[in-house]
């Protein structure tokens, strides 16, 4: 999500500006992006590069997302274990057929990201777990944590007019090579990404007020 975001100048600029002071992320999500930052190897690995390296330079260095610290106390732990082996549990289901066991280092920024939207929560903010992946969706959804894509997060940006629906579609269309949302909910087309406010019916209109904190 912090990829999708930061690749593109302009998107990052908005981000900045209709989410300022609200976008957090976790002290293990940055070090996963840092990681990132010296990987070499095919065409996919580098866009991630140059996407980890976008995402430190646009966003982390300049402040605009603020970094929360994971584990502080034993109860975080404890989350925190038992949302790794849900991670874990859910991509085992996912692909049955091939029986190759996960490391746990794999879900480790997903389970933080989760682990610090329920302290917000738990602190009586509202909050907002934006994330690509489905299952991270449905492990936060088990916490209580609702989840939304990048593609809802432009919608939100074409619905307030910081852009068109043909730019969020674009966008949303090169993003997708790096972070890709599952099939399932992908966008097909432009119109998706227009405000469906003309009898107050638009869905992330409505939900506008709910974006208080938001995980990227
Ligand atoms: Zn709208």
């Amino acid at each position: 999500m912090l990829y999708a975001v930061a690749r593109d100048e302009t998107i990052c600029h908005h981000f900045k500006t209709h989410y300022a002071e609200r976008m957090h992320t976790t002290d293990l999500i940055v070090q996963e992006v840092r990681d990132r930052t010296a990987s070499n190897g095919d065409y996919t690995k580098q866009l991630v590069k140059n996407a980890a390296t976008d995402t430190l330079r646009r966003l982390i260095a300049t402040a605009d997302v603020q970094v929360d610290v994971t584990l502080q106390d034993d109860e975080d732990e404890v989350l925190f274990d038992r949302i790794v082996l849900h991670l874990r549990e859910l991509e085992q289901r996912r692909n049955k057929n091939n029986e190759r066991s996960t490391s746990a280092e794999k879900h480790v920024g997903e389970a933080s990201a989760i682990v610090c939207s329920v302290r917000e929560r738990n602190s009586g903010n509202k909050v907002v777990l934006l994330t690509n992946d489905g299952d991270a969706s449905v492990a936060a959804k088990t916490q209580g944590v609702d989840s939304r894509h990048f593609g809802h997060a432009l919608v939100e940006l074409v619905c307030n007019r910081r852009i068109t629906s043909e730019k969020a579609w674009r966008t949303f269309g090169s993003a997708n090579k790096i972070t890709a949302v599952p099939s399932a909910v992908t966008p097909n087309s432009v119109e998706e990404f227009t405000c469906g406010d003309t009898d107050g019916a638009c869905i992330t209109c409505d939900k506008r007020a709910t974006l208080l904190s938001s995980k990227l």
